[in-house]
Parts: structure tokens; sequence; C-alpha cells
């Protein structure tokens, strides 16, 4: 096994043996790519959404947040492309019985030759030391060039016949590149099928006369359909933007990496409308601002890396993605889509209205251009947890499992715990409980030794330990101790929500 699958199999284990992930429907042996968030989890969660939430709408002026319908009328679905184009090319292997996505075989063969690139610049790297000029190598040696510029020539073959819908040379191409099968390692493949990953359901008691439904694929044409509502009510000016977060649902082929890829999601998107032809300028603001959002969080820059798409989605004339470095390697968290006019002309076409907005300064009415931010708030969760996952070396030769959440998305802020189960120590710990629970979510643990406590603190993210002895009874005080740092200190009762406001509050985290 290698050290990234092994790295991978820790975070689903540790995910649910503190209350962060579960199966779903465990006891029935579980449901396919479905995924069920415990106690932990669904506070974490939150505090991502929060998070997202607070720094979209409640920082900006001009953005306003909505909460629409999972059941859409269905004549969207066909307005927005999804009907007909909301499909994924599979491919099975005869031999192994297994499905895939053609694409994403194509697209991790290249990611295979950048990663022996890299491999090369970094030995480069080391052998030169800071005399290594990165860019010079990249552009001169030989090999690397080579695995770039393979890499470069699958990918752009693959958009190419996608956008030709030509799956037949999808399939030529696998065969040319020589992809096996990961399980059977054989290249017996299928041909190449397109499939719609929407769900169906009905709407309606009869079988005659109910209607055809989908569950929403995607949370973005919730905002579309209600564009006029908002801007009117809204009293909104272009450029403005519209969020949203809530369930996406999704019939993926292939999903294999616990929450990175689920039939059932969340997503939280914000469509941005502005005036035709600016649509470049917001495109770029967005990107840098988006990525700026995920590195505030602390979990390393270098974690982070944008992906510039070749092949466009059919609404897109720009389209990026801001890419994370998972267990298994660096793949989507977020997209930034420039989406030009597509949708809201769709559905003046289709619904009849006009979906305008009368621009004062130009004196005129237009549809307005889209930039899409959209990124999966599992995968997030995926992102912020995986990261945080630590085992470390401690000085006295034994290592500690610390989940170093940031603290302010951590689910519990703080532990409370008596030194002993006596002398009216429990008594303080409730009352300080009692305090500060209005304003953190707090817990109170007094089982085993102090030490035994806070391993379990660590493990399960939490950032603060708060201990209260005999000295409290005469002073006050209590002893705080850091997760990150280990460090303990003294401080006084009243001072403890000062404490703790600070490291969480979404001011110091968002700069
Ligand atoms: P992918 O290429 O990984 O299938 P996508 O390009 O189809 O993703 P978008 O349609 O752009 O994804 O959706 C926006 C975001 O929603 C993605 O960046 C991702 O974070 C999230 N997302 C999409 N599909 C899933 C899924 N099946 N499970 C969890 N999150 C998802």
């Amino acid at each position: 096994m290698s050290n990234q699958d092994d790295q991978f199999k820790k975070v689903i284990s540790h995910a649910k043996e503190y209350g962060y992930i579960f199966q779903s429907s465990e006891i029935y042996d579980g449901l396919s790519a479905v995924y069920d968030y415990g106690q932990n989890g669904v506070e974490l969660k939150k505090n991502i959404r929060e998070y997202w939430w607070k720094s979209m709408v409640q920082m900006h002026e001009n953005i306003v947040g909505i909460d629409a319908a999972i059941f859409m009328h269905p004549t969207t679905w066909k307005a927005s492309g999804h009907v007909d184009a909301f499909s994924d090319p599979l491919i099975d292997n005869k031999d192994s019985k297994k499905r895939y996505r053609a694409d994403v075989l194509v697209e991790d063969y290249a990611e295979k030759l950048n990663q022996k690139a890299e491999k090369e610049i970094a030995k480069a790297a080391k052998r030169f030391g800071d005399s290594f000029d990165r860019e010079t190598f990249v552009t001169t040696n030989g090999r690397v060039m080579g695995y770039h510029q393979k890499a470069k020539d699958a990918t752009a073959r693959l958009a190419k016949s996608l956008d030709a819908d030509d799956l037949a040379d999808v399939k030529a191409l696998i065969e040319e590149l020589g992809i096996v099968c990961p399980v059977s390692g054989s290249k017996n493949w299928t041909e190449v099928r397109q499939f719609n990953l929407m769900f169906g359901t009905k709407l309606g008691a009869s079988a005659e006369t109910a209607t055809d439904l989908y569950l929403r694929p995607e949370t973005a044409q919730g905002i579309f359909v209600n564009f006029l509502n908002v801007q009117k009510t809204g009293r909104m000016k272009i450029p403005f933007g519209i969020a949203q977060t809530g369930k996406a649902f999704r019939n993926e082929i292939v999903a294999r990496q616990f929450i990175f890829r689920m039939r059932e999601f969340e997503q939280m998107e914000m469509q941005f409308f502005v005036r035709p032809g600016e649509e470049m300028k917001w495109y770029h603001h967005w990107k840098e601002t988006r990525l700026k959002w995920h590195t505030s969080l602390g979990l390393g820059e270098e974690n982070y890396r944008f992906h510039d798409h070749e092949k466009l989605a059919h609404y897109a004339n720009a389209a990026a993605d801001i890419e994370f470095n998972f267990p298994f390697g660096f793949k989507e968290l977020e997209g930034i889509h420039s989406r030009t006019d597509f949708d809201l002309k769709a559905h003046e076409e289709h619904s009849g209205k006009k979906l305008q907005f009368f621009d004062p300064e130009l004196n005129e009415s237009y549809v307005p251009y889209v930039v899409e931010t959209s990124i999966g708030l599992d995968r997030m969760f995926l992102a912020v947890l995986s990261k945080s996952l630590q085992e470390e070396a401690l000085d006295n030769g034994t290592s500690r499992v610390v989940l170093k959440l940031p603290a302010l998305l951590a689910p519990v802020k703080a532990a409370i715990f008596p030194l002993v189960k006596k002398d009216g120590l429990p008594e303080i710990a409730r009352e300080i409980i009692d305090e500060l629970k209005y304003d953190f979510n707090v817990l109170y643990d007094e089982k085993d030794a102090v030490g035994k406590r806070y391993r379990r603190q660590d493990a399960a993210g939490t950032p603060f330990c708060i201990t209260v002895d005999h000295q409290t009874i005469e002073d006050k005080t209590v002893t705080v101790r850091h997760r990150d740092t280990m460090e303990q200190q003294r401080v006084a009762i009243e001072e403890l929500g000062e404490l703790i406001g600070k490291a969480v509050s979404f001011r110091h985290w968002i700069k």
C-alpha cells in the first residue's frame, strides 16, 4: 500500500471513530457513495458553510443569499442543457467488470506524467541548490519537456474528441496511450458511451398525471430562475451576486473516493451578474478572491493550485478549478466559471419571460453575464479534515494523533475538565461551561487521567482544554492547554471567553 493510500485510509477511519462521518444506513451495509455526518461532522460542516456564507454574503454589500427548492420545474433542466448534455463518457473493463469515466482515465494518465516531471524537477532543485532556476530547467530539460508535452497532447486530444462528441476517438486514445484497468491490468475495454447523471423522480399521486422531475444536479439554476425576483425586490444593481448553499444530486459513474465524489452532496455557489464585456475582469477577480479564502485557513499555500480548463462546458467562455492536494493527489475542490449569458438567455427562451437588467448608467437593458464560484461543501470538509489529521512524534519518544483543525472550524472549541471528581472541582467546571456555552460549543469530561483526556480532545480536534484544579478554588484561575503547541498557561476564569473568542473569531481568520 502506498503512503497516500495509507494516509487516506487513516482519514476515513478517524472520521468514523471520532463521530465525523458514517456510511449511510451502515447497519444495512451502507449505500454506495452516500454518507452521513455524525455529531462532530455536522458541526465542522456547519462551520465551513458559515465561513463561506459570511465571507460571501456578510462581507459583500452587493451579494445576497437565497434558499431555493431542490425540486424545480422540469423545463429548467431542458433550458440549462442538463437533459441533453449533463453526461459523462463511461467505459467498462471487460475483465474486471469495473466502470470508469473515460475522461478521468486520460486525465489520470496525464497527471502521472506531470508527477514524473515534478520528480525530475525536485531532483534537479536538490542538486543545484540555491542556483536552481525552475523556469529555465522546465523549458530546457529534455525529459521534463517530454513528459509535459505528452501530458498536454493527451488532454488536448481528449478535449477535442469530447467537443466533437467523437466517443470512438476517446476509446482510440485510451488504447493508443496503453491505459490499463487499475484492477485487472488489462486493456480489454468496451466502447465509450454517454451516461446522464441526473436522478429522475415523479411528482403527483397517480401514474397518469404524475410529472417527471429531476433532483437538482446543481444549485445554480435556482439562482438563475430567481434572478429577477432578487434583483427587483432587493433593488440590486449590476454588478451583484446571489449566493446559495444546498443539496445537489448526481448519479456519478465512479464514486469510490469517500466524500470526494458522492451521489448526494452539498454545494456552495455564488452567481455574480455583470455587464457583458466585463466578465473577464470579474472572472480573474473571483479566482483570486476564492484562492485567498482558501489560504486564509492556514492549511498551507502549497496545497492549492489553479487548473485552467481546455475543454469548456457548453455554457462557459473561461473556467478554472482550484485544486487541492488531497491524500490521493491534486484534485478539483472548487470551480470558477465564466458562464456568459447562456443560462439567463436559455431561461428567457424557454419561459418566454424577459430576464434583463436596465442599466441606468448605460441607459439600456441587457441580459447580464455571469461569473460563478462553485465549491462542494463535502469536498471542502475532506480537504480540511485530511490536512488537519497529523501524527506527531513527541519528545518523550511517544507519538500523538492530533486533528489540527483551524480553531474557527473546530466542532468543539473547548473541553472543560475537573482535575479530580471531588472537592467541588466538577461544580466549578460546570459553572464555567454554563458561562461559555452561550458563545461557544464546549464539553465536559471527567473520565480518565487528564493526559488521556488531552489525547482524546487532540484527536477530536478541540483547540483548548481547560482544567480546574485545587488552585482554582483559591484564586479563580484554570490551566488552559493549547492543542497545537501543547503549551499550558494559567488564565483567570473571567478571561476565558476573550481568549477563546479571539482564537475563533471570523475577523481574525478572514483577513
Ligand atoms: P468533477 O469534475 O470532479 O466531477 P465537476 O466539474 O462536475 O466535478 P462542478 O459541476 O463544477 O463539478 O461542481 C462544482 C463543485 O461541486 C466541484 O468543484 C466539487 O467541489 C463539487 N462536486 C461536484 N460533484 C460532486 C460530487 N459528486 N460529490 C461531491 N462534491 C461534488
